[in-house]
């Protein structure tokens, strides 16, 4: 959309499993002494561990997220409809992004890229053993339709119990009602009233969200005040307006934390705790909040 980075926001939290997790590898090995239902593995300093692939957990926050704007009357388009507004390619980037619904600003579309992106996580390096010390589970097949036990169809899972994995959401010219609406998403798996990965139905998936923290920058020397300014307080006035932008998106850091220079930046670190409890809170609640009640992206086609 832009082609100067305005503003960054780097999220960074562990994953802790709160009973069997499973993100499953695609397709079927052909190793008859491993699990059918296996976990998705790479390599990292020559050793193989399970690993979260972002996309994975995009896909998660993107479907939770989409329910919570659903929630609040904001337009979020279908995913499968080739042929509706978000999917449109060309035209400019304000013209392209003020067409686009809530869901595909933030996450992306066919057409263009998100706000928000998640990276591949790997497990906490002091928890790597822990973390691929793997359990398997017998399983038995429900049918699609109906749910029943399929007769005679047994499966194994692979589970993760133990460990923990390093997550990084990186968020760049975000508006801040976005960021809210991640850290929202987080809470919220925390609680578990989402899961992550397969074997949902059976109790899979629960996950806690710890040592969450923040590395915030804006380009140029940071706010006089100690706010946290989304895309459009740093654009001009027109430009804002043309990209659909709130001129006056801000919200207030929270106490003890500043900006500082740092080379063409200006970076606020929050630390996990007290300070970040409390940006989580101006910005699920306050920034989520008033977007929910304004006007943008309100009129576009209705609510799907
Ligand atoms: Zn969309």
């Amino acid at each position: 959309m832009f082609d100067t980075m305005l503003n960054h926001a780097l999220l960074s939290f562990r994953l802790r499993p709160a009973g069997p997790v499973l993100i499953r590898r695609g397709g079927h090995g052909t190793d008859p002494s491993r699990p059918d239902l296996e976990w998705v593995r790479t390599s990292t300093n020559g050793q193989e561990t399970v690993y979260l692939p972002g996309s994975s957990l995009k896909g998660v926050i993107r479907a939770h997220a989409e329910r919570l704007l659903r929630g609040m009357a904001r337009r979020v388009c279908d995913p499968f409809d080739h042929h509706g507004a978000c999917q449109k390619t060309g035209g400019d980037g304000a013209e392209t992004y003020s067409s686009l619904c809530a869901a595909c600003r933030t996450f992306g579309s066919l057409s263009v890229a998100g706000r928000v992106r998640i990276g591949d996580a790997l497990p906490v390096p002091q928890q790597f053993a822990a973390t691929n010390r793997t359990e398997v589970r017998h399983g038995v097949a429900l049918s699609r339709d109906k749910q029943d036990p399929v007769r005679g169809a047994l499966f194994d899972l692979e589970a993760v119990t133990e460990g923990a994995f390093q997550v990084r959401v990186l968020a760049e010219n975000y508006e801040t009602w976005q960021l809210g609406l991640v850290l929202q998403v987080l809470d919220d798996l925390h609680a578990g009233l989402i899961q992550i990965g397969s074997g949902k139905s059976r109790g899979f998936g629960d996950v806690t969200v710890e040592d969450l923290s923040a590395d915030l920058r804006v380009l140029g020397k940071g706010p006089k005040d100690r706010t946290l300014p989304g895309a459009g307080a740093l654009l001009n006035t027109a430009e804002a307006e043309r990209h659909d932008l709130d001129p006056s998106d801000h919200v207030a850091l929270p106490e003890g934390v500043d900006w500082a220079r740092s080379g063409v930046f200006a970076r606020a670190v929050v630390p996990t705790g007290t300070c970040m409890d409390g940006l989580r809170k101006v910005l699920a609640t306050d920034a989520l909040a008033r977007f929910a009640t304004g006007s943008r992206l309100r009129a576009q086609g209705g609510v799907r």
